[in-house]
């Protein structure tokens, strides 16, 4: 693959858009300006009926010539976040140029969802957003991180003000379509609440060739016309599984997550970090990928040889009550997640403190483990167990 820099690109944009016609030669325009990575299958976004590319842009761009290069490319779904800090003000120095072209998709700060956060506080929230992202809508605004206790209970999405906030915005022109995200462990209950009682037109799941029980979620949403777009695809590489030490070993590992979700055919959509041009062009170079090849089963077992027994999956519970110790194995295992994965060394110290003495990890590393029958993927929990006692017992 060609590396792509901003000189390069601003040379070849420049030189494709001297050349391009206003409508039929953008196209053409498109691919010499980004080497010919484009997005090659588009797919319908659920009800709201947006023609969108199997591979859409997520945060990470402090360059507003990556987006350039990204919206050129054929990118038209741009996932964004109040979270992320100054992200949407980058979006909003490239939006207007695109602005028709482009699916903004928004979300609020997960700590403003509240039950008791008003109507008029998420309004003037929407309101800063449109500000720094240069625009008068967006065309979803979510709500962000559902299914998370750091941020609460169902309670919180259960507040009537949300609503009522959507509603407005709707009328105003300020939002087209609402929505929500999770990758959370309660993702299946709380995801299911805002499906069966028909508050989101399109949700955003974290998924990977390693996740499972996340299904009957995406065909509820399915048979509602829900669209449902696929996140968190990388928080396996993005880990510390060891999995970067296989990039341009055997593989592209990287590559190989996301043709799993295209080939899966469970998501319109899949939205996935590009801080640089070169990711940009990496991850477009598998757009249109609709199944897998032998070679990529391969390297996809390659990665789950190296993880597939420390990883413990999202949403899953089978484990619950197979200690007769009472540790709680799964929350433990997310608290390691936060200090090690989410870097949220505090917040995964904090959360371990918490637990009781006598259910804290300690008494594993002398254990049988007979809890380890009931997961069923092999995960080493003894050992994981321990590791993260040894890690959130640090403070
Ligand atoms: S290793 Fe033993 S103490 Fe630790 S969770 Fe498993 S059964 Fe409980
Ligand atoms: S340790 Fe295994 S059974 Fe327990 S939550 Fe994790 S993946 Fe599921």
């Amino acid at each position: 693959m060609t590396k792509v820099t901003r000189r390069t690109f601003v040379q070849t944009s420049t030189a494709a858009a001297a050349g391009a016609a206003i409508s039929g030669g953008q196209a053409a325009g498109r691919a010499a300006a980004t080497d010919g990575a484009t997005i090659k299958r588009f797919k319908t976004l659920g009800r709201t009926g947006w023609k969108v590319g199997d591979i859409s842009g997520g945060s990470g761009q402090t360059d507003p010539g990556v987006l350039e290069y990204m919206f050129q490319a054929g990118i038209n779904l741009i996932d964004t976040g109040q979270q992320y800090v100054g992200h949407e003000e980058i979006i909003g120095k490239v939006l207007p140029k695109w602005r028709s072209k482009m699916f903004v998709l928004d979300k609020w700060d997960p700590p403003l969802i509240t039950p008791t956060v008003t109507k008029s506080a998420l309004l003037e929230a929407l309101d800063v957003s449109l500000k720094k992202l240069n625009t008068t809508y967006v065309d979803c605004m979510a709500l962000h991180a559902i299914g998370h206790p750091r941020y609460g209970g169902l309670d919180r999405i259960q507040n009537p003000a949300i609503y009522e906030a959507w509603d407005e915005a709707k009328k105003l022109g300020k939002i087209r379509f609402t929505g929500a995200s999770s990758h959370g462990p309660r993702v299946i209950e709380d995801m299911s609440w805002g499906i069966d009682n028909n508050r989101f037109d399109l949700i955003l799941v974290g998924a990977n060739f390693l996740t499972h029980g996340i299904e009957p979620v995406l065909k509820k949403a399915r048979a509602k016309n829900i669209a449902t777009i696929a996140m968190k695809t990388m928080t396996l590489y993005t880990s510390d599984l060891n999995i970067r030490a296989l990039q341009g070993q055997h593989t592209n590992a990287r590559q190989a997550c996301l043709k799993w979700v295209l080939a899966s055919g469970l998501f319109d959509t899949l939205v996935v970090r590009m801080p640089s041009y070169d990711t940009a062009a990496e991850y477009l170079a598998v757009s249109g990928t609709t199944t897998l090849q032998p070679a990529d089963r391969a390297r996809l077992n390659l990665i789950a040889e190296h993880i597939g027994t420390d990883y413990c999956r999202p949403g899953c519970d089978a484990c619950l009550g197979a200690c007769p110790r009472d540790v709680p194995i799964a929350d433990i295992l997310r608290y390691r997640m936060y200090f090690e994965n989410y870097r949220e060394q505090k917040l995964g110290i904090e959360k371990y403190q918490k637990l009781p003495a006598a259910r804290r990890a300690a008494s594993c590393a002398g254990c049988q483990a007979p809890c380890e029958a009931s997961c069923p993927y092999g995960v080493g929990i003894r050992r994981r167990l321990s590791g993260a006692h040894q890690m959130l017992s640090l403070a």
